[in-house]
């Protein structure tokens, strides 16, 4: 399967089903228990980004893009804390719902603004780069290219997420739940940590702060990185 069909298969189903499912987890009504659980770990990877940013007390002086930014679980809270958040995602329907959310919780701001684009034809440059659970999509091979464009779009510092290859079993076991029923033709991919890390260098990029997030069904390892 090459990378094209790949994507074409992500985008269609963060439109169908996936969107759904993942509208539902990154929200706040009744979920089933496996789906809490991601819910809370997910949430936990989003809240130490926030804390990171809020820590080093400039947010409002920040233009963030958030790349792949799903329903606006990350661009929400920061625009509400003053950044200027360019937030896109390559699926309509999470973007749309995105900007619902954000008119209720933002009002009419222009803090944060939502776009429908595949990640790999942004352009510009921000001040931070965020891409947060992304890269589960992307194989390995095509990872490169993907990290490398995020690193392009960046001044300052780019933070990124994944799901390390180390707990493969029990990722494996996650994707079961993941993508169920007719939709698990969409693939799960796992990055080796020193991969990442690698490509990140390649870039000019090197890591300041890192985290893992790991509850039973859901395993992420967050990735600040700033240029020398
Ligand atoms: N970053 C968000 C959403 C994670 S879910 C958060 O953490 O809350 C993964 C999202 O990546 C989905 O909304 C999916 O549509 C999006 N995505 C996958 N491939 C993409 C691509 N090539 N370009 C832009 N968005 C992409």
């Amino acid at each position: 399967m090459n990378v094209a069909d790949d994507k074409t298969i992500v985008q269609e189903y963060f439109n169908s089903t996936g969107f759904d499912r993942w509208r539902r987890i990154y929200g706040d009504g009744e979920v089933n228990k496996v789906q809490l659980d991601i819910r809370n770990g997910h949430q936990r990877t989003v809240d130490t980004v926030i804390d990171w940013l809020k820590k080093d007390g400039n947010l409002p002086e920040l233009s963030i893009c958030d790349a792949g930014c799903g329903v606006g679980s990350l661009s929400i809270p920061l625009a509400a804390d003053g950044a200027q958040v360019y937030a896109s995602d390559i699926s309509e329907k999470m973007v749309t719902e995105a900007k619902e959310r954000a008119l209720q919780t933002l009002g009419n701001s222009e803090k944060a603004i939502f776009t429908v684009q595949d990640l790999e034809a942004l352009s510009g440059s921000y001040h931070t780069v965020i891409c947060l659970d992304v890269l589960i999509h992307y194989p390995q091979a095509k990872a490169d290219e993907m990290i490398a464009h995020l690193c392009s779009l960046a001044q300052s510092r780019i933070i990124m997420s994944f799901a390390p290859k180390t707990c493969a079993l029990s990722i494996l076991k996650k994707i079961g739940s993941f993508f169920p029923g007719p939709s698990k033709a969409t693939r799960a991919y796992l990055h080796r940590e020193a991969d990442v890390v690698k490509i990140l260098e390649n870039n000019g990029f090197f890591v300041q702060r890192q985290a893992m997030t790991k509850t039973r069904f859901y395993y992420s390892r967050l990735l600040e990185a700033t240029r020398k």
